[in-house]
């Protein structure tokens, strides 16, 4: 980042370990506060158990939580992930979505550790459902566990070589309906934001494409300001925000402080011209 860049005091994607990541919501609470973040959104995926604990602690610390969640979807035959922020997490059709979304991942880790088995590996749904310490269970937890087998130099190595389309422990999944998604989000009082656009690996064309589906559904915003992009990403995604009337937000997507890369919080601040997602807040 360049120096000069304003920091925020905003990051509105992370999370603990009742998704995949490594911290208790307790702790990445105080970790957000020692980063200088002032409003914090817990973020795991298809899943918002941890937001009572976080809120606690955010409540002792005088940090401001936006009760939030990350949910696996699916849009022409894709995967896109929809954060919804400032959400009633006790709405009952958003939390039956979710319900759903977790049986699917049960289904998914018993036949990913089948195909890993075939493949020679044995052992891993024991492995990653005890590294999950009762959480929900993520590929993150397979990747782990291959990790710790030696099976690759880093975590995007072995996603890269065991864990994707055409690799041995990949399995298709159809989530929720991105419109869906949007609907359980708004119905729950949030507002929906397309997370880390540049991660899907689409050509601009498609990347233009589901921009233009999510804006139809009614989704708020788009994450302009990630914790893996460059100064150029931000502006890529501002351009987009901008082009597409949606408002930006600001997450890092933190999971793992031993993933030196993406810190909690210190991200750089929105661009002046994109609507800030949390105005109002
Ligand atoms: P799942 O929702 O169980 O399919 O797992 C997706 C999660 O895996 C993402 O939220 C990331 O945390 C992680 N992930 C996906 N791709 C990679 C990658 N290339 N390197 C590291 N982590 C990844
Ligand atoms: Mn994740
Ligand atoms: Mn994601
Ligand atoms: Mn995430």
């Amino acid at each position: 980042m360049n120096p000069i860049t304003p920091i925020s005091t905003v990051d509105l994607h992370c999370h603990s370990s009742v998704s995949d990541g490594t911290l208790t919501p307790t702790e990445v609470v105080e970790r957000a506060h020692k980063n200088g973040v002032e409003m914090l959104a817990l973020t795991d995926h298809d899943n918002t158990d941890g937001l009572r604990e976080a809120q606690a602690c955010a409540d002792q610390l005088g940090l401001q939580l936006i009760p939030g969640v990350e949910i696996s979807t699916s849009w022409s035959d894709r995967l896109f992930h929809v954060v919804g922020l400032g959400i009633d997490s006790a709405h009952q059709p958003l939390q039956d979505g979710l319900v759903i979304l977790r049986e699917q991942r049960v289904g998914r880790a018993e036949k990913i550790a089948d195909r890993l088995h075939k493949a020679g590996i044995e052992g891993t749904l024991e492995r990653a459902t005890e590294l999950t310490e009762g959480g929900m269970i993520t590929r993150t937890h397979f990747a782990r566990v291959l990790l710790e087998r030696g099976l690759g130099k880093d975590m995007r190595h072995i996603f890269k070589h065991y864990l994707v389309s055409g690799k041995p422990g990949y399995v298709k999944m159809t989530w929720a309906d991105l419109s869906e998604a949007v609907r359980w989000i708004h119905e729950a009082g949030g507002v929906a934001v397309l997370a880390h656009p540049l991660r899907y690996q689409l050509t601009g064309s498609w990347l233009r494409k589901v921009l233009t589906a999510f804006s139809g559904f009614g989704g708020d915003a788009i994450e302009v300001v990630c914790g893996s992009h460059t100064a150029q990403e931000n502006m890529t995604c501002a351009g987009y925000a901008a082009r597409y009337q949606l408002k930006g937000s600001v997450g890092s997507d933190f999971h793992d402080p031993s993933i030196r890369y993406i810190s909690l919080g210190r991200l750089a601040a929105l661009p002046a011209d994109i609507e800030p997602v949390w105005k109002h807040w």
